[in-house]
Order: C-alpha cells, then structure tokens, then sequence
C-alpha cells in the first residue's frame, strides 16, 4: 500500500514550519533524526501531566502506572524487532551507548590480548570508537572489510579476515553515508560459522524497514529512538538472553541490583541488571507512541514509499551535472551523500538551508570512510516516510542554484 505522505506530514507539527521568508521546510536530514509527529508529543506530555513518578521502586498508584508504561513498551519492541523475550531488550541513551556497553562488557570479560575483532571501514564513529577504546586497553587487534568504490562490502575481504578466527564482527546493517544495505544475515552466518559472535549497528535499519533480529540471528543489535520518530536520548540494545545472562554489568547504582551490602552487591536479573538509576521514562513512553505510529503505517510500506523515492531522488540527481553521489543505486537505503563540483558541501547545504531544504554537511561521523574516497566532506540528503516527490523536486531546485551561483 502507498503512503499518504500529505495526511503523514500533517501528523508531523514541525513540517508546517516555515524557514525564513514564508519559505516551507523541506526536511531532508532523517539520518540525523527523524522529527516527531504530534502523536509522540502528546503521548509524552500526557505521561507528565497525569502519570509521572519514578518506577520500580514505589507502591501507590502513579508509581505502578509509571512502571506499567515503561514496561508495556519494553514488550513493544522486543515485538518490533522479533526478540524472543522482553529480557532481551535492554534500555539505553541510543546506539553509541548500546555499543559501549556491549565493549565494557562482553569485550572486557570475554576478550584477551591478541584476539581480532573485525568492523568495517563504513562504521559510525559509534562502532568504532568504543573498540578503538577497548582494544587499547586490552590490546586486540582490529581488522576492517574493505569498501569497494561502489560503496559495497568487499566479501571476499570479510570471509579471509573470517579464516583469522576472530571473536567478533561488528558493522552497520545500513550505512549512514551510503545508503548501503549490507547482507546482515548472510555476513552473521559466515560469522557464525567462523566462530564469531556478531553486534550489529541498527541505527539506520531499524527506523526505515522491517528488522527481525531472530530471523538474522544477530547476537547484539543496537538502535536509538530519535531516528525512529521517538525522543532523543532514548535507545535499545538488544542481546540473546544467553550471552546478557552471562555479562557482568555496565554501571552500577540504583535498580540494577538485587541486594547491597557495603562492600558487594548481587546484580539484579535481566533486563533490569544493565539499567542503573533512575532511566528516561517519558522517552520510552515516547518510543511506544512512535513504534504503535510506525505499526499503523506498516514498516514494508514505509520501506516501499522510501525505495521508491529512492530511485526517483537517484534518477533526479545524476541529471545534474558535476554532480557525483557515492554508493550504487541497488538495494540500497534512503541516504544519499554527494559532492557537487568543487563547491564545498558547507556552501551547498547553506544555500539550499535558504530555500528552506535541510540537508547535512560533513564527514556525518564516518571520518575513516570519506578518508577513504579521498574527501573531507559529502553533502547529504536522506529521506523519511514523511517526505514527497515534491520534497526531492525543491530539492533539485536548491543544488541547481547552487550550481549556477558558483559555476
Ligand atoms: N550508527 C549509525 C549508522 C548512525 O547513523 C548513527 C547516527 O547517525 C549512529 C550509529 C549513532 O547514533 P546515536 O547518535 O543515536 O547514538
């Protein structure tokens, strides 16, 4: 089913903005974050007029419905992502610090000196820094699948670097920079079969098509909310209930135990064993609201609506001259980062920022992979279920003022 984009967009209260002189937004930095539809705003603003208290911890009732809340929505997104329980489910601050725990504490237990942890070379700063941390300090070494110039993984790379036995394998299912999808299950099998365990970075997956983490078997999976129509500071770590069973815990406080004495404590059981103090109530009421949001629409239509625009966004831009997207128009998500002649990718998203279109300019966290096609920086423009064929016109419209103001 297609998307009604008009009656969508007009869920969304930001998109009746208008920048400057009357100019109507055009927002084209999804990859960021998503904006937030009126739904969300008030499921959270509810909670703080008639439910908030902490949870966990009190017995009268704004305490037990502030729990319940919270809890409904763990059961929520282990049914988004198909986990098989609730306990898998593990609330974090977004992607960054769900691949930071796992590094602590997986890789702090179960990593030695010399062993191999493979990453890609279009990772996040997100996971790559963490590892960077953890195999300074425990001294690993790190391995990375090469990039071909189509923006693909090279496989025949990722299966030598298998035959190295390493521990674990950690890449994006869809990079923010290419727009690429990387084949997750098969790449996890190859892993599997290889002795590997596998974290997968879910940021740009989650949010834009149907994920189900038992069907790739993925062991860790990481996603943040803010990109997914949800609040900022809201994020899950998914994990086999094996492997978080087995993890020692990440920050110690309030909630994540079962009993203190002064000088040792008895962790908690899971999920609660990796929650500490008090969490972002309001934001995972926020993130329910945005998954029953996306339900409704049906992630294979979101996912549909987005190649769609995709493909039309693709065919648009390569009629401009001078102007060179990164990565392959094939099974690929709804980013596209591109250079436009010798125009710096600041000077391009500044003047399409005075039409009204929001675009971003930069490395976008992915410092190594611009190093690596040789540039400081790409402009990017990346799509959202909220945003129209027009959206794309206005936007071809900006880059050909910008070509014909410094060409
Ligand atoms: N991984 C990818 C592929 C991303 O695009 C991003 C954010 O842009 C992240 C990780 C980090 O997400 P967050 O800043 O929400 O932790």
């Amino acid at each position: 089913m297609g998307l009604d984009v008009k009656k969508i967009k007009s869920d969304f209260p930001i998109l009746a903005r208008e920048i400057r002189n009357g100019i109507p937004l055009v927002y084209l930095d999804s990859a960021a974050t998503s904006q937030k539809p009126q739904v969300v705003i008030d499921a959270m603003t509810k909670y703080y007029q008639f439910s908030n208290a902490n949870i966990h911890r009190g017995v009268h009732t704004l305490a037990e419905e502030a729990t319940g809340m919270y809890e409904d929505v763990r059961k929520k997104v282990a049914n988004f992502i198909n986990a098989k329980s609730e306990k898998e489910i593990i609330y974090t601050r977004n992607t960054t610090e769900s691949i930071n725990l796992v590094a602590q504490t997986w890789g702090k237990t179960n990593l030695e000196e010399g062993d191999i942890i493979v990453l890609t070379e279009m990772e996040h700063h997100s996971n790559l820094v963490p590892w960077q941390m953890l195999a300074a300090e425990k001294h690993l070494n790190l391995e990375f699948v090469t990039v071909t110039d189509d923006g693909l993984l090279n496989l025949q790379v990722y299966k030598e670097l298998l035959e190295k036995s390493p521990k674990l394998v950690s890449f994006t299912h869809m990079s923010n920079v290419l727009g690429t999808i990387n084949p997750v299950k098969e790449m996890i099998n190859l892993a599997h079969q290889a002795g590997a365990l596998t974290m997968i970075d879910g940021a740009q997956s989650v949010p834009h098509f149907p994920v189900d983490v038992r069907d790739l078997d993925a062991d860790f999976y990481a996603f943040s909310a803010h990109k997914m129509l949800g609040p900022t500071g809201f994020g899950i770590l998914y994990g086999k209930e094996k492997l978080l069973d087995a993890m020692p815990p990440f920050m110690g406080g309030g909630d994540m135990i079962k009993k203190v004495l002064l000088r040792s404590f008895k962790p908690n059981d899971l999920p609660h064993k990796f929650e500490a103090g008090t969490p972002a109530i309001a934001e995972a009421v926020g993130l329910g609201a945005a998954i029953d949001y996306l339900q409704a629409l049906g992630m294979d239509n979101i996912a549909l609506h987005e190649h769609e625009l995709t493909n039309y966004a693709f065919q648009k831009l390569s009629e401009i001259e001078n102007l060179i997207i990164f990565g392959k128009n094939n099974n690929r998500g709804g980013v596209i980062a591109f250079e436009l002649g010798i125009i710096h990718p600041h000077d391009v998203a500044q003047i399409l920022d005075r039409h009204g279109i929001a675009i971003r300019a930069g490395h976008h966290c992915a410092m190594p992979l611009h190093e690596k096609f040789g540039i400081p920086a790409t402009s990017r423009a990346s799509f959202y279920l909220y945003n129209s064929y027009e959206d794309v016109d206005r936007l071809v419209e900006g880059i050909n003022i910008a070509s014909d103001l410094f060409g």
